[in-house]
């Protein structure tokens, strides 16, 4: 496909902008805030459509409100009510997978993407996730260090708001924190177990408000945050971000807006990028002295892998042949149990935030494990509102089931007696991994879609064996019964299938070697000045902690470096 448009129906946009982003969640979001507050005159395509929590969420909908409870449809795997259009199976938008491997691929199409419904998990990466290859001679070191990064973590902390508690663990960054709310019931019981077992066991870090800042208000605790908030205590992009670059003047939001490629010119520069009005099925183009593409990790791959001309024939940005490598996607697995101590409770206020108040960050010397890196362990449990599919699988209770008074007197009886444990760990980049343009695959736009590859090794499983372990160890200690048996080395141990955690990164990684890597350390690619990437394809390494402050730290960074590129001229 060449980039110089030899479609005469491509139209192009009036005037030049300083800048053109791809997207508009973390990543996205996030340049464009730091962009627009320093002067630069910005476009913004969003492949979905407007949505913005604090109008559009329905938070306190009640579930028996429809008729379908708030039961999942295809647009809303994770509920009706969930506030992410979009999710695995996009109809006219198809990825492929090579047969062998396994891969699930979650993508949103609405302003603000992700960060609308995500779990707002907010987790620095520490001084050892930079330069895991040093530690132990795996996968590659980033070409900045904590050091770099821990300035935006500050900023990102104060402007977005974090609850937390600094703790002085040397790979868990401590932060600017507001405070912590305190454990619910079962979160008690779990610190008592852990301690018992020597597992650190802390109050979370997540990116809601408990006190407020300017132009939103605190928390009030009812526990539904996936489905946005109208409060806009936690953070999404829309209401967080965006809306403030709009109120500078110098944001344009071009929505349902589809990228396609970016364009380069005879001087191999980018000269801005070609898109798909959706509602009209056009092909458009939007010119700008700086392209930043912020489309998700692997849709700015895709986006690069197509921008395809003679310059760049295997797409551009790609002279070191690493476009589409080094990707990964956290380890998973869950474990829950019945726990007797919390059945018959008083019944009271569980609610909190929409997620955990206690986590376990990694807390183990890996010189004793078979694996390398870490995880961490995300705790779930109590009694968030019923929707559909509520207590399914009662029967495992003992004596649970049944019809009539005794199923109605089991739901009581059992509600909120059962408590989980996600394991989140490190996966190492390796060659069977990696994506590519699926030679015969378009999408309904006429794009070539993405073809994964994807293999774990015996790092991730031995990784997720001891998850298991410890998990079954947390249920015993807590006096309960595991719902499931310990599944084998022939069953992955219940590893979940790679993308399945959505997180994954890479694919344009950054690096300060151009044979090796895709950008450099400001997240600019090696080959074409004017280009930046700022969602998660720049990372060189996964770690066991949640993507996305890196990202919006990321951005920030790679925003503040195109600022002082364009005062200084160089772009
Ligand atoms: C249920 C869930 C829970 C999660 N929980 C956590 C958590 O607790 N902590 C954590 O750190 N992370 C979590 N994540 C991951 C987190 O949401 C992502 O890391 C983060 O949103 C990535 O930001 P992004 O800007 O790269 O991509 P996105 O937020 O996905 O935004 C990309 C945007 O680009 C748009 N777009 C895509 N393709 C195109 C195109 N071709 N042209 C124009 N626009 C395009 C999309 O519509 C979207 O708006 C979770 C994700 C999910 C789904
Ligand atoms: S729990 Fe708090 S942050 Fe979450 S939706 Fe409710 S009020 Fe908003």
């Amino acid at each position: 496909m060449q980039s110089a448009s030899p479609n005469a129906a491509r139209r192009t946009q009036n005037p030049q902008y300083d800048v053109c982003i791809v997207g508009s969640g973390a990543g996205g979001g996030m340049a464009a805030h730091a962009l627009t507050a320093a002067g630069a005159r910005v476009v913004m395509l969003e492949a979905g459509g407007a949505w913005y929590a604090s109008k559009n969420s329905q938070m306190l909908t009640p579930a028996w409100a429809t008729p379908r409870r708030g039961g999942s449809t295809r647009i809303r795997p994770f509920g009706e009510f969930d506030a992410c259009d979009g999710g695995w199976d996009i109809e006219g938008e198809p990825y492929t997978v090579a047969s062998g491997s396994q891969f699930r691929w979650w993508r949103a199409r609405m302003l603000g993407g992700r960060t609308n419904h995500w779990g707002r998990i907010s987790l620095r990466f520490g001084p050892d996730d930079f330069r895991g290859k040093t530690r132990d001679g795996l996968g590659d070191d980033w070409p900045i260090s904590y050091e770099d990064v821990a300035p935006y973590y500050d900023r990102i902390d104060r402007l977005i708001g974090i609850f937390g508690s600094n703790e002085g663990l040397r790979n868990h960054p401590d932060g600017v924190f507001q405070p912590p709310p305190k454990p619910r019931c079962y979160e008690l019981l779990v610190k008592k177990a852990s301690d018992k077992l020597n597992v650190t066991c802390i109050p979370s870090r997540l990116s809601i408000i408990t006190q407020p800042l300017p132009g939103r208000q605190a928390c009030h605790y009812c526990g539904q945050c996936n489905r946005g908030c109208q409060a806009k205590a936690n953070f999404s992009s829309p209401d967080v971000l965006i809306a403030p670059a709009l109120a500078t003047g110098r944001l344009r939001l071009l929505t349902n807006a589809m990228a396609r490629e970016v364009g380069v010119g005879a001087d191999g520069l980018a000269t801005g990028v070609h898109y798909v009005d959706r509602t009209t099925g056009e092909d458009r183009f939007v010119r700008a002295r700086i392209v930043v593409l912020a489309a998700s990790a692997l849709e700015s791959t895709r986006i690069l892998l197509n921008s395809r001309s003679a310059k760049f024939p295997q797409g551009l940005a790609n002279s070191s042949g690493t476009l589409g490598k080094y990707i990964t996607d956290t380890t998973g697995t869950d474990v829950s149990g019945f726990i007797p101590a919390m059945t018959d409770h008083i019944p009271h206020n569980h609610d909190g935030v929409g997620g955990l108040h206690v986590y376990m960050p990694w807390w183990l010397d890996n010189a004793k494990l078979d694996f390398p890196r870490g995880y961490h362990i995300e705790v779930w449990g109590g009694t968030g509102a019923p929707g559909a599919g509520f207590m399914g699988g009662i029967h495992r209770y003992p004596p649970g089931g049944g019809y009539g008074a005794q199923l109605k007197a089991d739901y009581r009886k059992y509600y909120g007696a059962t408590i989980g444990f996600s394991g989140r760990g490190e996966m190492i980049p390796n060659a069977d991994s990696f994506c590519e343009i699926d030679p015969s695959v378009v999408d309904r736009f006429g794009i070539p879609v993405l073809r994964f590859h994807w293999k774990w090794a015996d790092h991730e499983l031995n990784q997720v064996k001891h998850m298991q372990e410890t998990f079954r160890a947390l249920v015993a200690e807590l006096g309960g019964t595991v719902f499931s048996q310990m599944p084998t080395k022939a069953e992955g141990y219940d590893i979940a299938r790679g993308g399945t955690i959505i997180h994954e990164l890479g694919g344009a990684r950054m690096g300060a070697d151009a044979s090796t890597s895709v950008l450099n350390a400001n997240c600019q690619a090696h080959d074409c000045k004017n280009l930046f990437v700022a969602d998660g394809a720049p990372f060189v390494s996964q770690a066991d902690k949640n993507p996305t402050w890196t990202i919006l730290a990321l951005a920030w960074r790679t925003a503040d470096y195109i600022a002082e590129q364009r005062k200084a001229g160089a772009l």
